[in-house]
């Protein structure tokens, strides 16, 4: 698959399968196992592993236009697809005590069987998911055993398996922690609650329990205390750019369904659309697209990044998800103000957008934790 092909396929299922059900899953708080049946089958769920375990090896600048094109069709689908893209980047750089263990599974993945997704976030530390008050206990026979209270888990009880982290077992410090990967069918794991949230309603973003889940030698990923650091240098830089590109997909569809609506939505009485009619509308949307345009700028710049790392990587990396959180933000709610009564009457799917677009500041790292992460970065402050 070259990266043309994979946007044009991440196009076609967006608006074959995404879009036409996005409104009714969203109402329903449905997850859509189609959507996921379709990425696989194109191949899209093992984007960006090696062609020796059955993927196409793309980059990051496919990821994000991948991203970006199934967020304009489903921002709950797009969720699901980056928290799995992350899973599987997590368990492709495993170490190697785990690689015989967790090769068949990434060829399951590339070959669209298994989705997998991220339970780092636990009840007792909330959104600071870099310190899990969850610990892993040793078994004498080289496992170990853990229980967690993980609080959002996208696509709980969807997911084949999940990466999940805890303190390692002798841990001294709060970011002591050690990544395993804990499948499906693992017993002690299960959904601990509903996703009944106020938007990406469709991502069975639900809490997740581990009631002394054994996990063998074989599935722990990062080497004891290293959970940390994979996080960090593994997870962060996609997490934060996929999440930009969900922000951007919302904002692209928040500016074509109000110039839809400012062209279709008539005044009678004076023989004129709603954007023929009023300057201001057609000021507003005009806001929008300049923000959405600069936010796609934005993200071509970080993809620069991570594909010729430098010094302002990790800046710019930490930057992307708290400007695309405000962006998103920004846009759909001025999309609610110019489409006015019919948005807000749901009339629209604006007013979808505008709920999905509240998740990505709270998604940890939040758009305020990250401000505090460059704040201190630019003042040489540790962060941790
Ligand atoms: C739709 C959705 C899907 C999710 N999916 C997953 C998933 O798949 N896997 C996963 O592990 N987690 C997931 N999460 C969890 C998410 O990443 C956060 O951990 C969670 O939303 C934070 O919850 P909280 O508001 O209770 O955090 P809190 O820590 O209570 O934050 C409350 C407020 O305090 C602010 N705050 C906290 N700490 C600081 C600080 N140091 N400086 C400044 N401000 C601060 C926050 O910005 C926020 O505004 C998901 C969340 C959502 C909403």
């Amino acid at each position: 698959m070259t990266h043309d092909s994979a946007v044009s396929k991440a196009r076609d299922i967006a608006g074959r399968v995404l879009a036409p059900s996005a409104g009714q899953n969203d109402k329903a708080g449905r997850f859509s196992s189609e959507a996921i049946t379709a990425l696989g089958e194109a191949g899209l769920l093992g984007l960006t592993l090696p062609p020796e375990l059955g993927g196409s090896e793309l980059g990051p600048r496919t990821f994000a236009a991948v991203m970006t094109t199934l967020a304009e069709g489903d921002a709950s689908v797009a969720m699901v697809y980056l928290m799995h893209m992350l899973g599987t980047a997590a368990i492709a750089t495993a170490r190697s005590g785990a690689t015989e263990a967790v090769t068949p599974i990434l060829k399951d993945i590339a070959a669209g069987r298994h989705l997998s997704t991220l339970a780092f976030s636990e009840a007792g530390s909330r959104s600071h998911f870099w310190a899990p008050v969850s610990r892993a206990k040793r078994n004498g026979n080289g496992s170990v055993q853990i229980s967690a209270k993980k609080s959002f888990v996208t696509s709980a009880g969807h997911a084949q398996s999940y990466v999940v982290s805890a303190l390692a077992p002798e841990g001294a410090g709060p970011t002591d922690s050690t990544l395993y990967l804990v499948t499906a069918s693992t017993r002690g794991i299960s959904v601990a609650g509903q996703w009944d949230g106020l938007g990406l309603r469709a991502n069975a973003s639900a809490p997740v329990a581990l009631e002394n889940c054994e996990v063998g030698s074989q599935f722990q990923l990062t080497d004891d205390g290293a959970g940390f650091p994979a996080m960090l240098n593994v997870v962060l830089p996609l997490f934060n750019l996929g999440t930009a590109c969900v922000a951007l997909g919302l904002c692209r569809a928040a500016v074509s369904g109000t110039a839809s609506h400012l062209k279709n939505a008539k005044f009678e009485h004076l023989g004129q659309s709603l954007g023929e009619s009023l300057p201001t509308l057609r000021a507003q949307l005009a806001t929008m697209q300049i923000e959405t345009d600069g936010l796609a700028a934005r993200i071509d710049d970080v993809v620069d990044h991570l594909e010729k790392p430098r010094e302002t990587t990790m800046l710019r990396v930490l930057e992307s998800k708290a400007a695309a959180g405000d962006a998103a933000i920004n846009v759909t709610s001025t999309a609610m103000r110019v489409c006015g009564g019919a948005a807000f009457s749901k009339h629209l799917n604006v007013e979808r957008l505008f709920r999905d677009a509240h998740a990505g500041a709270v998604m940890a790292p939040t758009g305020d934790v990250l401000r505090e992460f460059i704040g201190k970065s630019l003042l040489g402050i540790p962060l941790f």
